[in-house]
């Protein structure tokens, strides 16, 4: 049983002020009546019931439920006591427009945890009662005034609570529709209590059973009292009825689930705003994506570009190279731009002029061999060997060996001798026969494995260019007209000592004439001769091989050897040691300083190095194991030139140069990707966060039907919250995809 006591209700201004909407109410309700309130407008109806029906709480005074105090009351007590006990009906029906009539009568059931075919049953069921029974599945647009505020008492009576607030619920309607509505609240009142907002006094009289008058926030009239005493009697009968008792029902609680079915309808029913939501959303995400394929993606390019610039451009020492780091790279000079008040020029050593002399020395080259083996892949040592070779063909005999063009015009004309053709072997035997096929071999392996031995590389298509065939004088006839395989290894090339090649006229060491066929056979055929012939023919294995070697033929170390040793020990390599006054071969004298500028003993070393008597390697090519080993292997070799100061080696590190250029435009790209990203990211956070405010401001009635109905604060925060995440999830997919 319903009482309020001495209820006051202040509503707070905006300006400050108190606006007093009751001023002291106190009315006892019998558990079943037909209460009508009446009075003009602003005198405190609403606020009265709302004040009953929990949507609203007392400033002071009390509202008894079942002789209890609710001055206590959580907002979850509260919560309860809507859901359970109360039903509301509005003037404005207040339906949720996107959910049909089934579903807004069963909106109650559904917050309080209701199964769903029990729902739909107890809402049909209520539908009928009302006279709605077949028009279940329409949309409340789809139907009249009175069919909606129909529509809204079964809404109210569906979770058979013991109470029925309606305020005004015939306002909106013509008088044949309310009394329609009337008589079913006369019906609806004979076991609940019924209490009903008005101010048409004609069809109070005619259907309620009390009516109590309101002027100015104070109690004026009440045609059938119920005194405290007669309360208290009634209470005091052992089969007194009483309020419903929260703990008798299930506890009002929504399912995560069904907040997200609700929304999902809602959603549905809102496609295009979703969607262009979630698109909006999915910028942010799409960036994301995209920076993050796109930085993988370059992250893979430059993974392979490495590899395959580590196999093709080595840590390389060579005796003489140019400063090609200082020719790409900006110079740095410390010197003001475009100085104002400049009274001179300053010289300075241009880029093109920082040629660079390296002294590689046997302690250097120890130093290098001391490298941890795991940094490298292999490490090569070049030497100069100086070769004599001769090898006959259709036109007769032909030396190989004559001083080809200057490297330079080999790399824009190609090859010309044996020298721009012909290289030795990688040390390591296994990154050749990783990354070669063996097309075709006369012994074992294919591979030079003495100083008679040549392997030849051909390229993926199986050819070889016709300035290679010219440089090592073998025969062709024409483009793309193919060469056996057994023509080639018939081939044979003769290696002339330097004691059989240079003859000795009593003051000088004279090679042959290149032009002197008969010259160059009778070396041919001697028999100090040695034979090279190609023992095999291989070819990179595929696209993604590393290429190791160059085009053309490959020989073994041991050639390399016999050459060193050939050119130091025989008659003109010893006249040549013993002689520091002039070169044996062209008899030219060696000057004090040369047109090249040379002092004498560099004239002499030159002499030497002509007829390739070398110590050391003229260029060492280090190749790192990865892209990581490299920075550790560039800081052996500095911290070699911070201790030898007076003889510091430049290394030339080509791919670093190109990887580092392509390393900051990646990092170029990647900070505008990110910017464009956080960009977009934070446009989405608004967007989603305006279209929920807005969801949120647009739904104020959906949210206050939904509170009237029981739901908890929590409830409609986990609906929106439901939504977001369903937008934000769909943003996602969107973005992804
Ligand atoms: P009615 O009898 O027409 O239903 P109400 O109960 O709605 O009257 O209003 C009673 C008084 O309280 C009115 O003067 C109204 O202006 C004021 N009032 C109602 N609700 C609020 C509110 N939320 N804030 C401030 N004043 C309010
Ligand atoms: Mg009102």
């Amino acid at each position: 049983m319903l009482q309020l006591k001495n209820i006051i209700k202040d509503y707070k201004l905006g300006d400050g002020s108190v606006q007093q909407a009751l001023k002291g109410i106190s009315i006892n309700f019998r558990q079943n009546e037909f209460v009508s309130i009446l009075g003009p407008s602003g005198c405190g109806k609403t606020t009265t019931l709302n004040i009953v029906g929990g949507l609203d709480h007392y400033t002071s005074g009390d509202l008894i439920i079942n002789n209890k105090s609710t001055k206590s009351f959580k907002d979850k007590d509260w919560d309860d006591y809507r859901n359970k006990s109360i039903g509301f009906v509005f003037q404005s029906y207040n339906l949720i427009p996107h959910q049909n009539v089934v579903n807004n009568v069963a909106m109650g059931l559904t917050l309080a945890g209701v199964k769903k075919a029990e729902r739909i049953r107890l809402a049909k069921a209520a539908l009928e009662k009302v006279g709605l029974g077949n028009s279940l599945k329409k949309k409340p647009n789809q139907l009249s005034g009175g069919q909606m505020q129909r529509v809204a008492i079964a809404r109210a009576l569906v979770g058979n609570p013991d109470i029925i607030l309606a305020d005004e619920p015939t306002g909106a309607l013509d008088s044949e529709t309310g009394v329609q509505v009337m008589e079913i609240l006369k019906q609806v009142a004979k076991d609940k209590l019924v209490i009903m907002v008005t101010h048409n006094a004609e069809l109070a009289q005619k259907y309620s059973t009390r009516i109590i008058s309101i002027l100015d926030g104070k109690l004026v009239d009440d045609t059938n009292p119920y005194s405290d005493e007669a309360l208290e009697k009634d209470q005091a009968k052992p089969t007194a009825p009483v309020i419903q008792d929260n703990v008798k029902k299930k506890k009002v609680a929504m399912g995560l689930g069904t907040a997200f079915a609700l929304s999902g309808k809602t959603l549905r029913e809102k496609k295009g705003r979703t969607f262009i939501t979630a698109l909006a959303g999915s910028i942010g995400i799409f960036a994301i994506t995209l920076i993050l394929a796109i930085s993988a993606g370059m992250n893979d390019y430059i993974a392979n570009v490495q590899k395959t610039a580590l196999s093709n451009s080595a840590i390389k020492i060579s005796e003489t190279a140019y400063d090609i780091d200082g020719m790409m790279t900006v110079e740095k000079v410390n010197l003001p731009e475009y100085p104002r008040d400049a009274n001179g020029v300053y010289p300075h050593i241009a880029d093109a002029q920082k040629e660079i002399h390296n002294q590689i020395t046997n302690e250097f080259v120890a130093y290098v061999q001391n490298l941890n083996a795991n940094l490298v892949t292999t490490v090569e040592y070049n030497y100069a060997a100086k070769m004599n070779i001769i090898t006959k063909n259709d036109a007769g005999y032909k030396l190989l060996t004559t001083k080809g063009n200057s490297a330079l015009i080999s790399a824009l004309a190609g090859p010309t001798s044996w020298y721009d053709v012909s290289s030795q072997i990688l040390s390591k035997r296994d990154l050749i026969t990783d990354n070669y096929d063996v097309l075709y071999k006369t012994t074992e392996t294919g591979l030079p494995t003495n100083r008679h031995e040549l392997t030849l590389v051909v390229d993926k298509y199986n050819r070889i260019s016709t300035a290679t065939l010219n440089a090592l004088g073998i025969d062709y006839t024409s483009d793309l007209a193919e060469l056996s395989y057994e023509t080639l290894t018939q081939k044979v090339f003769k290696l002339i000592p330097n004691d059989t090649f240079y003859t000795y006229d009593g003051v000088k060491y004279v090679q042959p004439d290149k032009d002197n066929n008969e010259a160059l056979a009778a070396k041919f055929n001697d028999t100090h001769a040695e034979t090279l012939q190609i023992v095999g023919i291989v070819r990179l294995k595929n696209d993604d091989a590393i290429g190791w070697l160059p085009q053309g033929v490959i020989y073994s170390s041991e050639l390399t050897d016999y050459v060193l040793k050939d050119a130091e020990e025989s008659l003109v390599g010893q006249a040549q040691i013993a002689d520091h006054d002039r070169d044996v071969v062209t008899n030219n004298a060696f000057t004090n300083v040369d047109m090249l500028g040379r002092t004498k003993e560099e004239q002499y070393q030159a002499a030497l190095k002509n007829l390739g008597i070398i110590k050391v390697p003229t260029s060492i090519s280090i190749y790192p194991a990865d892209i990581n080993t490299k920075d550790e292997i560039l800081a052996y070799l500095d911290a070699w030139n911070a201790e030898h100061l007076d003889n510091k080696i430049t290394y030339q590190d080509i791919s670093q140069v190109f990887i580092n250029m392509l390393g900051e435009m990646i990092n170029i790209v990647s900070y505008v990707l990110i910017g464009f990203c956080a960009i977009s990211l934070v446009v989405s956070t608004v967007m989603i966060s305006v279209t929920t405010y807005t969801s949120v401001v647009e739904r104020t009635k959906e949210i206050g039907v939904l509170r009237s109905l029981g739901a908890r604060k929590k409830d409609i925060s986990r609906i929106f919250n439901a939504e977001t995440i369903m937008i934000g999830g769909l943003a996602g997919l969107l973005g992804v995809v």
